[in-house]
């Protein structure tokens, strides 16, 4: 098949429980598909409740001894995780383009981008400071220091494979916390690939746990670990709706939550931008994993004095983008992930065009010959975008680009804003007096200022609003997997004093 690896185990199909490679419980399979032609190339174990409480058990026999490893053992043993994950950059490379769909080039690229966090934790895991607080009385001496909160369950979405684990993984355990996961039953592969190779570095038994469901499954494991009072915390990048229900049913034993939910993110582009710019940094963002990441800009305003000449130079540059499959060198459009994504992505651009938008490039499935399967869209632009539009409302998840022209920059801000949604904004302008104003006024937790690459392993990634809570990255990565305890000492030590 195209895209084979030079280490073949590196495709492994079982899950990891407490340092062994074993199959579901009751021995249920999940087949593995090539999103572009929905040909299964793999099985991987459904897991059920019993591997979910496996798994648990094995994080937490694991725990005293990991918490107690020193931060910098535990740094060498990430960096050593780092370093396996670079040598096996072309082999991850292909696993993540074979399962997921995207361009080999930026399934390469999301390896180096997924390393990049293993490595930048591996760096904090040594610098989790506390603090010492000059008293307020006489006699006491306080202090305040960090800890792991405990056993972690982290749960993945598809559009990422490797970045998503290794934001969650390696934070938690640079701060010292095991791990039960379960990565999304689309893109399996790529995180038991990466557990093969954090088995490689030594990871101690119990330390990582991997457990592969069906979405038919995925609840039967997730309500394990919800209801599991040993599980301190639940770190979720996904939808809305699941997220809303991971923090209804952690109440229970009132978990701590990083939540990265959906976002539906404005790009404004003013009449004072370089429209050039704004236009490359449109086809970044937008186009980055055709159109299927949280902080692709789902609604794009152009103010009128420049919307003619900006979508005369986008829909250019859109027009020229080659789709086809993963493996094919000039891709830079892969297939969507599967049916039901383009179903969507049909149904958004149907409804759109029902209610007065045009098409200007795009606007249909795909099926050519350079095509190798029913899962492809056409790079779209539609003009005429309006609020009332399912892909207003909602992600699209696809490579569509709605325009909706404006004249004020209240009437955009207020537009922007519309959303219960608030995970990243962008905007064009080279008036340093707004790029200020409108930063301020964004309700995101992300906001690019004539840029449209925004992600890096330094910056603190996450929501507000209904896109959810809790950063991945940067040094308050760090602080989403560990505790504060205070201590307080009296100085009151008798008669020697
Ligand atoms: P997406 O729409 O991107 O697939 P989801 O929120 O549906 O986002 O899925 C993200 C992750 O959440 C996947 O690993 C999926 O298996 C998991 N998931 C889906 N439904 C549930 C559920 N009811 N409980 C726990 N996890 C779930």
């Amino acid at each position: 098949m195209p895209l084979s690896l030079t280490r073949a185990d590196l495709q492994r199909t079982q899950n990891f429980i407490n340092a062994r490679w074993s199959d579901a419980a009751d021995g249920r399979r999940l087949p593995v598909s090539d999103p572009a032609s929905d040909a299964v190339f793999a099985e991987v174990p459904d897991s059920g409740a019993a591997d979910a409480r496996a798994a648990v058990d094995a994080a937490q026999a694991a725990l005293p001894a990991w918490r107690a490893t020193p931060a910098k053992q535990r740094a060498q043993l990430l960096k050593r995780w780092h370093a396996l994950i670079l040598a096996h950059q072309e082999d991850l490379g292909r696993l993540i383009s074979r399962e997921q769909g995207k361009p080999l080039a930026e399934g390469r690229g999301e390896v180096l981008y997924a390393a990049s966090y293993v490595e930048w934790f591996a760096e904090e895991a040594t610098r989790a400071y506390g603090d010492v607080i000059p008293e307020p009385v006489r006699g006491r001496k306080m202090l305040v220091v960090k800890e792991p909160v405990g056993v972690v369950a982290a749960i993945t979405p598809w559009n990422f494979p490797a970045a998503m684990i290794a934001r969650k993984i390696a934070p938690a355990l640079a701060a010292g916390c095991t791990v039960v996961a379960k990565p999304a039953e689309d893109t399996p592969l790529t995180s038991l690939a990466l557990t093969r190779l954090a088995e490689e570095a030594g990871l101690p038994a119990g330390v990582l746990n991997m457990v592969v469901a069906s979405r038919e499954r995925a609840a039967e494991v997730v309500d394990v670990w919800l209801a599991d009072g040993r599980v301190r915390k639940i770190t979720f990048t996904g939808s809305t709706p699941v997220g809303k229900h991971l923090a209804r049913e952690s109440a229970g034993t009132l978990k701590k939550l990083s939540l990265e939910l959906g976002g539906n993110a404005p790009f404004i582009v003013f009449d004072d931008a370089d429209i050039d710019a704004a236009v490359e940094g449109l086809m970044a963002a937008k186009f980055r994993n055709g159109g299927q990441t949280c902080v692709c800009p789902n609604r794009v305003f152009v103010q009128r004095g420049v919307h003619d000449l900006f979508v005369e130079k986008l829909a250019l540059r859109v027009a020229a983008l080659v789709v086809g499959p993963a493996s094919a060198p000039g891709s830079q459009i892969g297939p969507m992930i599967n049916g039901r994504a383009v179903d969507k992505i049909e149904r958004h651009v149907a409804d759109a065009v029902s209610r007065g938008a045009s098409i200007v490039v795009g606007g249909r499935r795909l099926r050519s010959d350079s095509c190798d399967g029913p899962n492809y869209y056409a790079p779209t632009v539609l003009t005429g975008a309006d609020a009332s539009m399912a892909c207003s409302l909602e992600e699209t998840f696809g490579p569509v680009v709605p325009i909706t022209r404006f004249d004020s920059e209240a009437e955009v801000i207020a537009a922007a804003n519309d959303t219960p949604f608030g995970l990243a904004a962008y905007f064009y302008s080279r008036d340093i007096a707004r790029v200020w104003r409108v930063s301020d006024a964004l309700e995101t937790g992300i906001v690019g200022i004539n840029e449209g690459a925004l992600a890096a392993e330094a910056a603190p990634f996450g929501g507000i609003k209904e896109s959810g809570y809790g950063r991945e990255g940067s040094r308050y990565g760090l602080d989403d997997y560990m505790q504060t305890k205070y201590l307080c000492q009296g100085l009151n030590l008798g008669a020697a004093a």
